[in-house]
């Protein structure tokens, strides 16, 4: 850790006032200089968050457990949470004014729901912060000194945290001497060589996706070129790093189900109307028209050959999958490397440099995870700041009042 910086207040440079960002600057806002570079709004990627809600943590209190939300990051997020995991995230907010609430599924909200009271009572916390609008196109360290260039300027600071994100690109990074991980779009639709655009906009419950040994089970929504909603984006999360294209079996029809029944209790009815009763018109349309079978024939006549074949089809259906949906990611997966970054957020290759957010290689499912990253890293990055200051524990600072 830095020496020399316990005299006056250290000039401080956050690259991006994004969550993680505005959440380290909160931290060491008393006893810092801080100046942020953002080229945009402060925390304007908050704003869409949940939809404008915001579901910024997630009900799972044990950190441990909280890790395994992370396709990416798992380990390296344990020592993180064991130090700042939800419930520190909601005394933080509740400090701050902003009372929470859980839903049935876990994720996390303001009780405004709104994205835009969490902008603004953060931004509220930096009030002694200096914003800088301009765009960092370069970072040196020169003897104890960092060196930002800028579009238009070049400034001198003792620390540098970066908190750039994902979205814009990591080019500036590359000057650097961490390893970077690519970037590949996680939490996104899917592309699939099955046309599936004349059921675009039907959503399909409970199904079952099978990839490997993976099993997941949620909803599924069809588009124009693929398919999307809640399981795929788990599932494109896992398979972010996996190349394409890579084939996908498909349960159409929920566990709780019993297909083979259903055709028996329904012998007089036609094949269409005893399955529109468990799955939607269109899609029962769409598969027995793939299939070539009548949809007018009824139960009774038909072959066995022709109940196997449709029991197949709706057990396990192959989907190819081509590529991620362009424009609709989330998040990415990828950036700097975790093992070049110290558990204090610090990086190994350069002293007084930290990284927290989404431009670390960390990224987790949806339902509040990724927000939580930030909060945690930011937090964290912040009191190692500190604790190069001062040399005291990180408890001390989790009182923000
Ligand atoms: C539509 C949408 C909805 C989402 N909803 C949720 C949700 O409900 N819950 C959840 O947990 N996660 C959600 N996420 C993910 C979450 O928003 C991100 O994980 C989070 O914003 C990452 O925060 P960050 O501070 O690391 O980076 P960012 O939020 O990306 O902020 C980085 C900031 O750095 C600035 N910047 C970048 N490069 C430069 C540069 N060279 N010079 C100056 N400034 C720069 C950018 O302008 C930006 O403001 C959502 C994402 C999207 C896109």
């Amino acid at each position: 850790m830095g020496q020399g910086l316990t005299c006056k207040k250290p000039k401080v440079a956050i690259i991006g006032a994004g969550p993680a960002g505005c959440m380290c600057g909160i931290t060491i806002s008393k006893d810092c200089d801080v100046n942020f570079f953002e080229m945009a709004k402060p925390l304007k990627t908050l704003l869409a968050t949940g939809g404008g809600r915001c579901n910024l943590a997630h009900a799972e209190y044990d950190f441990k457990e909280l890790a395994k939300y992370y396709p990416r990051g798992e380990k390296f997020l344990y020592s993180i949470f064991s130090r700042f995991s939800t419930q520190d995230t909601l005394d933080f907010f509740e400090k701050i004014g902003i009372r929470t609430y859980a839903q049935s599924d876990g994720r996390i909200f303001p009780v405004s729901n709104s994205a835009l009271e969490i902008r603004e009572k953060m931004l509220a916390q930096l009030k002694n912060a200096r914003f800088i609008k301009e765009k960092v196109i370069d970072v040196k360290k020169i003897d104890e000194h960092f060196y930002i260039t800028t579009e238009n300027n070049k400034y001198l600071f003792d620390i540098v945290v970066i908190a750039t994100g994902t979205h814009l690109g990591l080019q500036f990074l590359k000057k650097l001497p961490h390893k970077v991980h690519e970037l590949k779009p996680s939490l996104c639709g899917l592309v699939t060589k099955n046309d599936f655009s004349t059921l675009k906009g039907v959503v399909l419950n409970d199904i079952i996706i099978k990839y490997n040994k993976i099993v997941l089970e949620g909803d599924m929504l069809f588009t124009d070129n693929g398919v999307s909603g809640p399981i795929i984006f788990k599932l494109s999360s896992i398979n972010s790093r996996v190349g394409y294209p890579y084939e996908i079996k498909i349960k159409f029809i929920p566990n709780k189900i019993d297909l083979e029944k259903l055709l028996k209790l329904n012998n007089n009815r036609t094949l269409k109307n005893a399955l529109s009763n468990v799955l939607p018109k269109s899609f029962v349309k769409y598969i027995l028209n793939f299939l070539k079978i009548d949809e007018t024939l009824k139960i009774n006549c038909t072959t066995n050959n022709t109940r196997e074949l449709l029991l197949k089809s709706l057990n396990s259906f192959s989907v190819t999958v081509i590529s991620a949906r362009k424009g609709g990611e989330t998040v990415f997966s990828g950036g700097i490397s975790l093992s070049e970054i110290g558990s204090n957020l610090e990086s190994k290759l350069v002293e007084n440099l930290y990284f927290c957010g989404e431009i670390l290689d960390i990224d987790g499912f949806c339902g509040g995870f990724n927000l939580q990253n930030c909060w945690s890293t930011g937090y964290l990055a912040g009191c190692s700041i500190l604790e190069t200051m001062y040399g005291h524990g990180f408890a001390r600072y989790k009182d923000f009042s």
